[in-house]
């Protein structure tokens, strides 16, 4: 099922939300299907995609990694050279593109770990918009570098303090606002979930990395087996599958995030664990991880991008009707497919992406030397050292950050005296 039907894909899907919001969504359904039959706007999104985003990305052979793990061919989709570091860009920008077409100069985004909101930061920087992303208090508190990058973006993060303070209440709080500043707003969701037309829409702005590939392979002459992506909320696995869903071939295998093992509030596997189940949540019907009341369960996840409750429902849907194989990595795993592709291939996964890569190494050596695997490198490392380097190298980090807190305090006076003086 290449698209929805009614907003619904099978079972999963729809448009649950207050009455409010149903004008507004209805509209941008509306202006969505009408903007990409424009030839125009069409031109104008591949023009930024090209020149701002940096696109195409690269699809790279990984020679070594084949050799050593001597089975499958290794292919790896560089969408962590994308601007900003991932593939979050490409719908950032697409939807942003979208409201400036319907006249809305205000964009609000939600954001957990802060990539979405990066992303979106950014996006309104190139394109002259307003821009307030609602983040928990929590989030905000543990993710410093990504608010300091959104702010430097232009952007106003909004601290939510209501219920856990993360993900969940950061897109209630959105939600509540677009329900208030509809005419002037548009909130740009940033994954292939929510209510209709979102799961769409993310997925056609998305569908960039799989049109691509299809084309590298038409180049190179390479006919896939097996395409792996990582699976959070599920834009970047969704918009990588897309032009190959209508096909019997490649299999398509998206990986959750196995976190510490089975067991429950020890993982994010909706589709592999045994606590996921159907609900509605956030303005759509599909699988999350609830408990006996229908309340959302705690997850956990060595990587930020995968550690939510739900997933899209087009995915769910898709899994259930068996074209897309789901499965999941430990962040052991994940740690070690990040070392081996880093250490043979010169690139560094972001840890989401790394759960991809870990499935890889899983599969490539069952498979014969005339298979191909390409993995979705969705985004790279850069942005994960404070959660890779206390694991890889613990003592000389913390003395890092000692040192690193004491030359900030040294330096204190000529900060606040020099550097500060225009803000
Ligand atoms: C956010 C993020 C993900 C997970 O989100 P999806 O919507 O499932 O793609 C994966 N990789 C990276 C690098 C991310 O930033």
């Amino acid at each position: 099922m290449a698209h929805s039907e009614n907003g619904f894909f099978d079972n999963y899907g729809g448009k649950y939300v207050a009455e409010v919001l149903r004008r507004p969504l209805d509209e941008l359904e509306i202006a969505f299907k009408e903007a990409m039959a424009d030839p125009s706007f069409i031109k104008e999104l591949e023009i930024i995609q090209k020149d701002y985003i940096g696109r195409e990305t690269p699809l790279l052979y990984a020679e070594t990694a084949t050799k050593l793990l001597g089975g499958a061919k290794i292919y790896v989709k560089l969408e962590g050279l994308a601007n900003t570091g991932a593939h979050k860009i490409n719908n950032a920008i697409g939807q942003c593109l979208l409201a400036k077409r319907m006249g809305k100069k205000r964009i609000i985004a939600e954001t957990g770990a802060g990539q979405h909101g990066v992303a979106t930061a950014a996006a309104c920087a190139k394109l002259g918009l307003d821009c307030t992303v609602y983040m928990g208090e929590v989030d905000v508190r543990r993710q410093q570098p990504n608010v300091a990058a959104m702010e430097m973006y232009g952007a106003k993060v909004h601290a939510v303090t209501s219920g856990s303070r993360t993900l969940k209440d950061a897109v209630n709080e959105a939600m509540r606002d677009w329900a208030a500043n509809p005419d002037t707003t548009h909130y740009v969701l940033g994954s292939a979930l929510g209510p209709a037309p979102f799961p769409d829409m993310v997925r056609e702005f998305q569908s960039i990395i799989g049109k691509e590939v299809k084309k590298q392979c038409a180049e190179r002459g390479i006919k896939p087996t097996a395409l792996i992506a990582c699976c959070g909320g599920g834009s970047n696995s969704i918009g990588f599958f897309a032009p190959f869903i209508d096909e019997k071939e490649p299999r398509l295998i998206a990986v959750e995030a196995g976190g510490i093992g089975p067991g429950v509030g020890e993982n994010a596997s909706r589709m592999t664990g045994n606590a996921g189940r159907e609900g509605i949540m956030h303005g759509y019907k599909s699988r999350f991880l609830l408990d006996e009341d229908g309340q959302a369960l705690e997850t956990r996840s060595i990587s930020a991008g995968l550690d939510y409750c739900g997933i899209g429902p087009q995915l769910a849907t898709l899994g259930a009707q068996g074209r897309i194989e789901f499965t999941s990595a430990l962040d052991k795993e994940a740690l070690d497919a990040l070392k081996f592709f880093a250490k043979n291939e010169g690139i560094l996964f972001a840890m989401e992406s790394s759960h991809a890569g870990a499935e890889a190494i899983k599969l490539a050596p069952k498979l014969s030397k005339d298979d191909v695997i390409i993995v979705n490198m969705s985004g790279r490392g850069d942005k994960d050292i404070f959660i890779t380097c206390p694991v890889f190298r613990p003592e000389e980090w913390k003395q890092f950050l000692i040192s690193e807190l004491k030359r900030l305090e040294e330096n204190k006076d000529i900060h606040n005296a020099d550097l500060m003086k225009d803000h």
